[in-house]
């Protein structure tokens, strides 16, 4: 249902060999939301990520996932509905566009709705795509599998803004139809903003800005002091 909390973190701190990263975090995104997390290199957005996925584990806080405390165990994860796009790319290199997502969870036909462009791209191997064709693929394949939660991260690092608009829109479309909540970090605040409901913004591992997508447009400048100031 629209609205109800899939993923939440409580005062979440997050980091490397006990020592802390992120402090105290509080955020929440709701099924069908588009939500941002914003920050500087270093501020600790991926971290978040990794601790949210389950890849890390966390120092501190808790994370309420589908409603659970205790989440499956990390394998289990995807089958329950947890999507996780990491930085580095998630594709075979060496089989076709078309086998790439036909070894996703979900049908071919719904990841080519989401992302058209791949219909004329199947038959090629998908390590001679390009970096932005590569990453339609990634998240055609994960959008096509229905997920509950998404986590992206920074996926269109190095991308046109162009292709960074078209996967923003598919992720958009996707919560819209689907009812999938999205948390994604994001480099390119403008764009970002403008496809999310909610932000957040991250600075040294602390939460400085939060609110609505609407009142973070009109801080678009502010917000992006905190990148400057790192
Ligand atoms: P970026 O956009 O550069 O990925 P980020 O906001 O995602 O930035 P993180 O990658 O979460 O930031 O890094 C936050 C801090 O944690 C940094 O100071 C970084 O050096 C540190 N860090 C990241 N990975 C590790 C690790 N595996 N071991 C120890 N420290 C780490």
């Amino acid at each position: 249902r629209a609205g109800e909390t899939v993923l939440e973190a409580r005062k979440l701190s997050a980091g490397y060999g006990g020592v802390p990263v992120t402090h105290e975090l509080d955020l929440r995104v709701g099924a069908g939301e588009v939500v941002a997390l914003l920050g500087a290199n270093g501020a600790g957005k991926s971290t978040t990520l990794l601790t949210l996925a389950g890849v890390l584990g966390g120092l501190g806080g808790e994370v309420f996932w589908l409603g659970r405390t205790d989440p499956a165990p990390l394998h289990l994860r995807s089958r329950l509905g947890l999507a996780f796009i990491p930085e580095t790319r998630s594709i075979i290199a060496e089989l076709s566009a078309e086998d790439n997502l036909r070894l996703g969870r979900g049908p071919v036909d719904l990841a080519l709705e989401y992302v058209p462009e791949l219909k004329k791209l199947l038959k090629r191997r998908a390590g001679l795509l390009s970096g932005g064709e590569q990453q339609m693929l990634t998240l055609a394949r994960v959008l096509a599998a229905r997920p509950k939660v998404l986590l992206a991260d920074e996926m269109s690092l190095g991308l046109a803004p162009l292709i960074v608009e078209r996967l923003l829109a598919a992720i958009r479309r996707a919560a819209d139809e689907e009812a999938i909540g999205a948390l994604i970090v994001e480099q390119q605040v403008r764009n970002v903003l403008a496809v999310s409901d909610h932000a957040y913004v991250l600075r040294r591992g602390r939460l400085v800005m939060s609110g609505p997508a609407g009142e973070m447009r009109t801080r678009t400048d502010e917000i992006e002091s905190h990148y400057l100031a790192g």
